[in-house]
């Protein structure tokens, strides 16, 4: 297939239908788009930026680029793929979704969040927690807060209670989408013209699957119902170390096999090796042998479980649950049962690891460690 580059005439188009402020094709402001090359696509520089701020205007966008052969690339924040969101060849109109950052309706008796795509993780927790604070919303758990919702769904990627309910593609439930031809739909129950989109799963094929995953390459999303639930005011970490990769998996799949009534307070599931410990630590400030980790009392390996419950009782239920399953893995079942030791964890430790958005995964990502989410009780995610 073969792509046109926009020239000026195209750049008077853009600017027609989204104003002059908010369409350029200025070098200075084009370079500054230019993301990190990831997975071995090669990084581009659009030719053109736009930043439409209604569903209108991208309908009328995504018209005249089919109509003109230009390519256009979808960003929501801009932040997927460790820092970068590569525009790749043959460059293009790069659609800058950041103005559209309405958060258009909170629905707790059918339970969802409608947002636009540039409303950020960090953003909506802070609207929830001024606002809902009895709900929470499903963000990521280490992602920048800069990042957005719609960006992390679209990518499936884990939220902070994605070890409870399955990755985020799953929490959405329906979406208005903008097609290359100009077509506008909203998926699921939303499709219906008086209906809520509260329900995925509407009438005939399930349009949002079959959308997620696209990167933009299908269409626009516009407004998206992400689900939003109770949130719980109880809360702990319960932590185990041990000496090898195989028993903190193991245990930790047969903690998951505990679906009711344990598995599914046990929020945000993951563990790695001890170098992760001090990832949030420069670098080279921290010694990168064990012996240093031995000293303060950290395993070679180890294995969180971020509980919520609604009581102190049910609380107090699910850790001595989880306690009382290691201690007996250790004793009949761990490879290396010897070193097998609860983690005692400062209440600052536990505080922090509450503290919402999380931000983890950034220091993560300078580090080489291994790391292990476990995606909905018994799928396991290695980073
Ligand atoms: C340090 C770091 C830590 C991270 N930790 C986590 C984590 O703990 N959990 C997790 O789940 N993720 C994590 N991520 C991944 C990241 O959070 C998600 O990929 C991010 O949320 C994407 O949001 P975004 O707005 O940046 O998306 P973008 O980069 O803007 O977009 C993502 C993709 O979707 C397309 N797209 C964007 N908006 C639209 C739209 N409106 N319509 C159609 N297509 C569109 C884009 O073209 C792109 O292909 C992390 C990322 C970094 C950099």
């Amino acid at each position: 297939m073969s792509y046109k580059l926009p020239d000026e005439k195209d750049l008077e188009a853009m600017i027609g239908i989204v104003g002059k402020s908010y369409a350029t094709n200025n070098k200075a402001i084009t370079a500054s788009y230019l993301a990190k090359s990831v997975m071995g696509l090669e990084s581009q520089i659009p030719d053109i930026v736009v930043r439409p701020k209604y569903t209108e205007e991208i309908r009328k966008i995504l018209i005249y680029c089919t109509a003109e052969k230009i390519p256009v690339s979808p960003v929501s924040a801009g932040l997927s793929g460790g820092f970068a969101c590569p525009t790749i060849r043959p460059g293009g109109v790069l659609l800058d979704l950041s103005r559209m950052d309405r958060i258009i309706e909170i629905d707790t008796e059918n339970r969802y969040a409608i947002v636009e795509p540039g409303v950020t993780n960090g953003a909506l927790w802070a609207y929830m927690h001024k606002n809902y604070p009895d709900w929470a919303p499903p963000i990521a758990d280490g992602a920048p807060p800069a990042a957005t919702v719609v960006g992390d769904a679209i990518d499936r990627g884990f939220s902070l209670y994605t070890s409870s309910v399955g990755p985020q593609g799953d929490n959405f439930m329906c979406a208005e989408v903008v097609f290359p031809n100009g077509d506008v739909i909203r998926t699921g129950s939303w499709a219906l013209p008086t209906a809520k989109p509260f329900y995925k799963y509407g009438l005939g094929p399930d349009i949002w699957s079959f959308l997620m995953g696209s990167q933009g390459a299908l269409g626009v999303f516009t407004k998206v119902a992400v689900k939003i639930f109770p949130h719980p005011k109880f809360k702990t970490v319960v932590a185990w170390g041990m000496s090898n990769p195989y028993d903190m998996q193991n245990l930790t799949l047969e903690v998951g096999k505990q679906e009711f009534g344990v598995a599914h307070n046990t929020v945000m599931v993951q563990g790695g090796n001890y170098p992760l410990v001090m990832a949030r630590w420069p670098k080279d400030k921290v010694p990168h042998d064990y012996e240093f980790y031995k000293e303060i009392g950290v395993s070679p390996w180890w294995m969180n479980w971020e509980c919520w419950a609604q009581t102190q009782e049910e609380l107090d239920y699910v850790v001595n649950r989880i306690n009382n399953m290691a201690e007996d893995f250790k004793k009949n079942r761990a490879q290396d049962g010897e070193a097998m030791k609860p983690w005692e964890l400062h209440p600052k430790q536990i505080a922090s690891r509450m503290k919402k958005p999380n931000k983890i995964a950034i220091p993560y990502s300078f580090w080489e460690a291994g790391f292990l989410f476990i995606m909905e009780r018994n799928s396991l995610f290695m980073n």
